[in-house]
C-alpha cells in the first residue's frame, strides 16, 4: 500500500506524521520516501545509516554546430523557453529551465540536438537504526528549481513489497502532484487555524482532481478555532487523528526525536489510524 502524507502549507507537521506513522507499524516492513527534496528532514528524525548515495540527473540538449543551420525550429517548440536561437551565431540553452522532455531533439530537422546529463541533486538510501525502516530521500542542489525530476527518481526506488509512506513537499504545485500521484491513500495534515483551513481546501481540490482518497490529521489540535472540523464534517472528509498542541511533542520535535519513541501510547494511535485507512481500502 502506498500512503502519501501531504499538506497545503509548510510547517503543519507532515514529516512528524510520516515518521511517527512509519515507526508505529512495528510488524510491517516500511519504506519511507522523503520527496520533500528541497528540504528533506525525515532523516534527521530517523538517523539512518546511509548505504548508498548516487547523483540524480536530468537530460538537457546539446547542439552540434556542424549540423545546425540555425533554422530556429527548436526554440518555439520548447514550452519552457529554455532555448533561444541567435541567427547564424548560436543556439543558447538555459539548462535550469529545461524540463528534459526531449522535444527539441525530435523537432530539429538537422538532427543537430543530442541530450547530455546534468546533475540536479543526489539520492540517498539508508536504514533506520533498528533496521525496520528503509529511507530513501532526494536532496536538490542549492539554486536548482527542477524538483519534479528528482521526485520522480526518488519514487523510482519505491518497493511495492513494503508499506510505502511518501513525505510530500508542501503546497499544491507540480512537485506535490509528482509526489502524490499513484498513492492509494493520502493523509492531509492540517492545523486548526484560518491559514490551515485555506491551504487544506486547496489540497482537497487537488486530491479530488487526482481521484486519490484522503482523510485528515489535525496537528496542534487545541489552537485556533473549529472551522477545519466544520469544513471536514460538511465535506464528508474523515478525521483520522488529532495530535494535540502539547509541549512535550514540541520539545521532542525540536530535539529531532520522533515522539512515539518517548510517548509509546501514540504508537497504538498511529497504528489505529493505519487500520482505518486499510478498512477504507477494502
Ligand atoms: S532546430 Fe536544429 S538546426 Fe534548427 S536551430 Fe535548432 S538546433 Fe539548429
Ligand atoms: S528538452 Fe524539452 S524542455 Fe528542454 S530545451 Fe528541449 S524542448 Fe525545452
Amino acid at each position: 500500500m502506498i500512503i502519501s502524507v501531504a499538506s497545503g502549507k509548510g510547517g503543519t507537521g507532515k514529516t512528524t506524521v510520516a515518521v511517527n506513522l512509519a515507526l508505529s507499524l512495528s510488524n510491517t516492513p516500511v519504506q519511507l520516501l522523503d520527496c520533500d527534496v528541497e528540504e528533506p528532514n525525515a532523516h534527521i528524525f530517523l538517523n539512518p545509516a546511509i548505504e548508498e548515495t548516487k547523483p540524480a540527473q536530468t537530460l538537457v540538449p546539446k547542439v552540434n554546430y556542424e549540423l545546425c543551420d540555425y533554422c530556429g525550429k527548436c526554440a518555439p517548440a520548447c514550452e519552457y523557453n529554455a532555448l533561444v536561437v541567435v541567427p547564424q551565431k548560436e543556439v543558447m540553452v538555459f539548462p535550469e529551465l529545461c524540463h528534459g522532455c526531449g522535444l527539441c531533439s525530435l523537432v530539429c530537422p538537422q538532427d543537430a540536438i543530442s541530450e547530455i546529463p546534468r546533475e540536479i541533486g543526489v539520492i540517498k538510501k539508508g536504514t533506520s537504526g533498528d533496521g525496520k525502516i528503509e529511507l530513501v530521500y532526494g536532496l536538490l542542489n542549492i539554486g536548482e528549481v527542477m524538483a519534479t525530476p528528482l521526485i520522480d527518481q526518488v519514487k523510482a526506488e519505491l518497493n511495492p513489497a513494503k508499506t510505502v509512506i511518501i513525505d510530500v513537499p508542501p503546497g499544491t504545485a507540480c512537485p506535490v502532484i509528482a509526489a502524490v500521484q499513484g498513492s492509494d491513500y493520502c493523509i492531509l495534515v492540517t492545523e486548526p487555524t484560518p491559514f490551515g483551513l485555506y491551504d487544506l481546501k486547496l489540497a482537497v481540490e487537488v486530491l479530488r482532481v487526482l481521484k486519490i482518497p484522503f482523510g485528515i490529521v489535525v496537528n496542534k489540535a487545541g489552537i485556533g478555532d473549529r472551522k477545519v472540523y466544520e469544513y471536514c464534517a460538511k465535506e464528508g472528509i474523515p478525521l483520522l487523528l488529532e495530535i494535540p498542541h502539547d509541549k512535550r511533542i514540541a520539545r521532542y520535535y525540536s530535539e529531532g526525536v520522533p515522539f512515539v519513541r518517548e510517548m509509546p501510547e501514540w504508537e497504538e494511535r498511529f497504528a489505529g489510524m493505519m487500520k482505518k485507512i486499510e478498512e477504507y481500502e477494502q
